[in-house]
């Protein structure tokens, strides 16, 4: 299928400027347009029982299609990548690929909330059962991995608390005790970090953050190779799960400018981290590319660069104060998601959604997505917001 097309280029930048594009099979046009399809309409009987004809109907893919799959196997080191409508889609697509009933998941205890909800309420009444782990388990996962275990799931850094996880330690344990490794990589983008050549089985994405980039669209994707490959096609064919053309467009039009923006967001956000911890009144900033970051020698190790995303930590103080802080921002946005042109800080709570190891650092967590506005107009903003935050708490 789509993995017979993937070619070599120079480098990355390259890449995303020509991977999975072809102007001669669409008149001249640089870009392949948004194909709208469900039938594919056949010219004789041989035709109809050829199987080896790549577009025989619209829920196996259009040209817009393959041609994002084949940026995104491309970047990750893939034979083959699916989309789905959306990223969390993508997380269950993999789990129910490789997953059946009696088996267990073990799932990094830093995870996105929704894919905790995932295994915590579908998987469960199929009756998967899951079990969390510390995200800096390392080697000490096979303490943690029982027979049952099929998977193990790392969401690396953890998209709320950014611990780095040892995806090559966890993933030699799990495949000596015969489990897969899926790995979520939506912070990190296959530009900065590749879970595959880290020793993981199957790459997840949020293309709705990075690969999209303006907050208006959603997709997910799924990428891997041999035999996991085929477990994701064949469960991404039997549910069903497409990705909308325009939402396939608009990622594929992303990932033109994908690593651009990976620059500039690391920089902007490395910025602000490094500003951010300057002030005294910062009780912690937690951004793994920071040399005080508790797993910033793993980073170093497994990753070429850091994303738009991380949180920084306030001394504890009512919801007046948080409240005091956030309702007045004018440059900021508050609201969930990330990865679009538009910055964003989010108050959060990890004591609540932790249950293998229990977040016990006291104080107010913000979430913030750098986006691209002016950085002293985003610092000035941020400082006075602090300064509302501070008076409350009488600092
Ligand atoms: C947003 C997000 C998801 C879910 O993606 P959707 O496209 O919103 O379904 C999964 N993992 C991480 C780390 C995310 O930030």
């Amino acid at each position: 299928m789509s993995s017979g097309n993937l070619k070599s280029y120079p480098d990355l930048e390259t890449l995303l400027a020509h991977a999975g594009r072809d102007p001669a099979a669409q008149h001249g046009f640089v870009n392949t347009p948004v194909y709208r399809g469900s039938t594919v309409v056949f010219p004789s009987l041989d035709a109809l029982e050829d199987q080896t004809i790549r577009y025989r109907y619209g829920r196996q893919g259009t040209p817009l299609t393959s041609g994002l799959e084949d940026v995104i196997s491309s970047l990750e080191g893939a034979e083959g990548t699916v989309l789905t409508p959306s990223g969390v889609s993508a997380i269950s697509l993999a789990l129910m690929a490789c997953l059946s009933t009696g088996d267990e998941l073990l799932v990094t205890d830093s995870v996105y909330e929704p894919t905790r909800a995932l295994a915590d309420s579908l998987l469960e009444r199929f009756g998967i059962s899951t079990r969390y782990f510390n995200p800096r388990a390392g080697d000490e996962i096979h303490d943690v991995l029982s027979d049952k275990t099929r998977v193990v799931f790392v969401e690396s850094p953890g998209s709320l608390t950014f611990e780095i996880q040892d995806i090559p330690a966890l993933s030699a344990a799990a495949h000596e005790a015969g489990a897969l490794v899926v790995a979520d990589n939506s912070w990190a983008s296959p530009l900065y970090c590749r879970p595959l050549d880290l020793g993981a089985d199957i790459v997840v994405h949020s293309g709705t953050k990075m690969f999209v980039g303006h907050s208006d669209a959603m997709i997910g994707t799924a990428s891997a190779s041999g035999e996991a490959l085929q477990k994701l096609r064949k469960a991404h064919y039997r549910l069903g799960l497409i990705a909308s053309p325009d939402d396939a467009f608009l990622a594929t039009r992303g990932m033109r400018t994908l690593a651009v923006r990976m620059q500039a967001h690391e920089e902007r956000a490395l910025d602000l981290a490094r500003w951010l911890e300057e002030d005294e009144r910062v009780q912690e900033v937690l951004h793994p590319a920071l040399p005080s970051h508790p797993d910033h020698a793993l980073f170093k190790r497994d990753f070429q660069g850091s994303g738009c995303l991380f949180s920084f930590v306030l001394p504890q103080a009512p919801r007046a104060a948080v409240a005091a802080m956030v309702d007045h921002l004018d440059v900021w946005g508050m609201g969930y998601s990330w990865g679009g042109f538009e910055s964003l800080i989010l108050p959060a709570d990890p004591a609540r959604i932790r249950t293998a190891t229990p977040w016990t650092e006291a104080g107010n967590l913000f979430r913030v997505h750098v986006g691209f506005e002016g950085l002293d107009a985003l610092k000035a903003d941020l400082a006075a917001g602090l300064d509302r935050y501070f008076m409350i708490l009488g600092m």
